[in-house]
Parts: C-alpha cells; structure tokens; sequence
C-alpha cells in the first residue's frame, strides 16, 4: 500500500525532539500564547521575511481575521478563485461579505491574472489570490491590479509553506499572508493552527487584538474581538518541525521532479512550474479526462490518491444563497472533474514512487 501522506513516518522521524518540546511547555504551566508562541512567531516571521507573525486557531480564522482587519464587511466584495478550498470563501462570508471568483488558469491552477480586472466593482475592497497546491500565484500582475484599483492583496498560502516568487519567500508580498497549521499541511502541527504574516505594523497590530477578544491589555477590550489563539504545545510542535521544513520540502521536490520526468510522455496533463515559481508541491495534481476510472485503477494497485477538489464552492448547497449558475465557472468545474493528486511527502521513497509511475504507465496500455 501507498499512503497519499505518511504522516506517521514524519512523526517517527522527529519523534525525540517532539517530546522534548511537548514536555518543556507542560512543565512551564503555560498553555495558551505567551512566551513558547511569542518564539514561534518570532521564528516564522524570520522564515517568512516578514515584519510579523500573529499565530491564530486554524487557517479559516487565519483568513477571516485578516480580512476584519482591513474592515471588510457588509455589502463589500472580494476577489477570490473559482477553484480553491472552500474556506477561501468562507472567511469572506464570515465577514458579510460577497466572494466574487474568477477562474484559474488551467495549467498553473491559480488565479488568472487577466480575468481579476473585469471582475472588480465599486464594492471590491480584497483580492485573495490563493497559492494553490504550493506553487506562488501569479503575485507581481496581481499586485499591479490592486495597486491601480486601490485594492488590498491578502495572499492564501495555507498550502505553500516556504514557497517562492521571484525567489523571494511568500509572506510579505501581498499586504497580508495567511497560513494554515492543519496536521496534512507542509508544515503543520499535530492539531489545528494557524498565522498571519505581514510587514504592515498597523495591520498586526489590529491583529493581535482580534485573535484575543479585542484585547492589548488584559481585561481593556478595545474592539469586539474573537477567541482564536494557539496553543503553546502546538507552537512548540511547529518549532521543531520549522527546523525541518527546508529538508522535507526539498524531499517533495525531488519526488516532483520524478513524476514530471517520468510521465512527460503519459496521456496525463501535467502541472506547469512558470520559471519565478518555485513550488513546495503540497499536492501534486495531474489532470486527465478519464480520471475517476484512472484514480479506481491505481487503488486497485495499491495506491491512495485523493480529489482536489471534487466540487467547487459555487457547487456547494453551502453557497446556493449566492444563485450561482452550475455551469457558470467552466474551468473550475472542468479542473473539478479532472484533476487528480497522486501521492506526494516527505517520506516517499523513490521504490514508491517508482510503482506509482509503472502503475500509471500500465493504465494507458
Ligand atoms: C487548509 C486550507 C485552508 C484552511 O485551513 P484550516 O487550518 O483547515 O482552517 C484555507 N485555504 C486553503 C487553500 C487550504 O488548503
């Protein structure tokens, strides 16, 4: 058997290190922010070559607060893409707000740059280009869009953990990054959790209010705040794993670049790397028109590959208030019935990788 992640062999891996650091927070009788947090923000943000870090719950409050941050809500709207993970959408309607998607383009998955302007009313206050899979979004054409249209960027990155634009690390492009700690993603905790990322010292500011009731100062609440903090266990689990994040990455690249050479000449369609990207390939995602009856035979040889994702946010019951036609975003509904990630970790050996490859060349025979 293939597992898609192989969560347990991380684990195994750090395990010695984990429990050190799980029991130095149990000893210290400080379980919520406070210093072991404070260090971990201090060294994301270092990783992330941005200003600040403000750690939060999970990835969704990562997203919602920011955008509360830069005071989006009732009767505004915000660009978002008509393939992502539905908590995109989401936080834009925890606010009161409308998500208003446009479609991806369908080699890179992310955001079509070209689509954004037309897009854009006089309600638009965000954009929120998503960094789909772990490759960057097309960030500098997006940024000139917000710039001429007087928009904010929060840029998703709860798949991209140490990925970069222009060789720069994302984080710090748009005008706020959020990040997602989830156990599955490049770096996550063993539970949930979650960060903002920015160089805007007002918006952090605003930040660690929001995440802690509104609150700088213990019981003087200055906004209506939320309760969305993490834990210092999982701020010490993240710590430790910070310090692998590079190697484990670099094991998925080369797995990447495996699949890449190996099925060049596959009937599959590829992912394409434009040349500023370089992706930490939190999922490798092919696309094939025959996919549901590829995806059979590979569990029939072993092989655990999940959907990314089987129904678009327009799709949803979730979202029927928003009277979205079905077959209104074409490219998104295509990618949802054609994509297909195939195992991809750190902890792939290349014999699996290699059966994965075979297993996919016996299908077009
Ligand atoms: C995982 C994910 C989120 C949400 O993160 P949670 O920590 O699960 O709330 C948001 N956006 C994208 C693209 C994700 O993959």
């Amino acid at each position: 058997m293939i597992p898609f992640l192989d969560l347990q062999a991380a684990h195994q891996e750090i395990r010695a290190e984990i429990s050190d650091a799980v029991a130095r927070v149990i000893d210290s009788g400080w379980y919520v922010l406070g210093d072991e947090v404070a260090t971990f923000e201090e060294e994301y943000a270092a990783f992330c070559n941005a200003s600040h870090c403000i750690s939060v719950a999970n990835g969704l409050d990562a997203l919602h607060l920011a955008l509360r941050a830069m005071n989006v809500g009732i009767g505004d709207e915000v660009i978002v893409p008509s393939n992502t993970y539905i908590a995109t959408w989401l936080a834009v309607s925890q606010c009161g707000a409308t998500p208003v998607p446009v479609e991806p383009d369908p080699q890179t998955f992310n955001i079509n740059p070209a689509l954004v302007e037309s897009a854009i009313t006089y309600r638009t206050k965000v954009i929120i280009p998503v960094h789909l899979y772990g490759q960057s979004a097309d960030m500098h054409s997006i940024l000139q869009i917000a710039g001429r249209h007087n928009l904010r960027v929060l840029d998703d990155a709860a798949q991209a953990h140490g990925a970069r634009y222009k060789g720069l690390r994302i984080g710090a492009i748009g005008d706020v990054t959020a990040w997602s700690f989830y156990p599955g993603k490049n770096l996550g905790a063993l539970g949930d959790g979650g960060a903002i990322t920015t160089n805007n010292a007002t918006l952090a500011d605003e930040l660690r209010a929001l995440r802690n009731y509104g609150s700088r100062k213990k019981y003087i609440n200055d906004t209506l705040g939320w309760n969305s903090r993490l834990d210092a266990i999982q701020a010490a689990v993240l710590r430790v794993k910070l310090r692998h994040l590079e190697g484990w990455n670099s094991r998925r690249v080369a797995i990447a670049a495996g699949y890449l050479t190996e099925l060049a000449d596959s009937a599959l369609t590829l992912p394409l790397v434009p040349s500023w990207s370089d992706p930490v390939w939190h999922l490798f995602v092919v696309r094939s028109s025959n996919r549901d009856a590829l995806q059979q035979r590979l569990a029939a040889s072993g092989i655990d590959t999940l959907i990314h994702y089987p129904v678009p946010p327009h799709r949803q019951k979730a979202y029927a208030g928003l009277g979205i036609e079905n077959d209104a975003f074409p490219v998104a509904n295509q990618m949802s019935d054609e994509v297909l990630s195939l195992p991809i970790g750190p902890h792939m050996t290349e014999h699996q990788l290699a059966h994965v490859v075979s297993s996919i060349k016996d299908c077009a025979r």
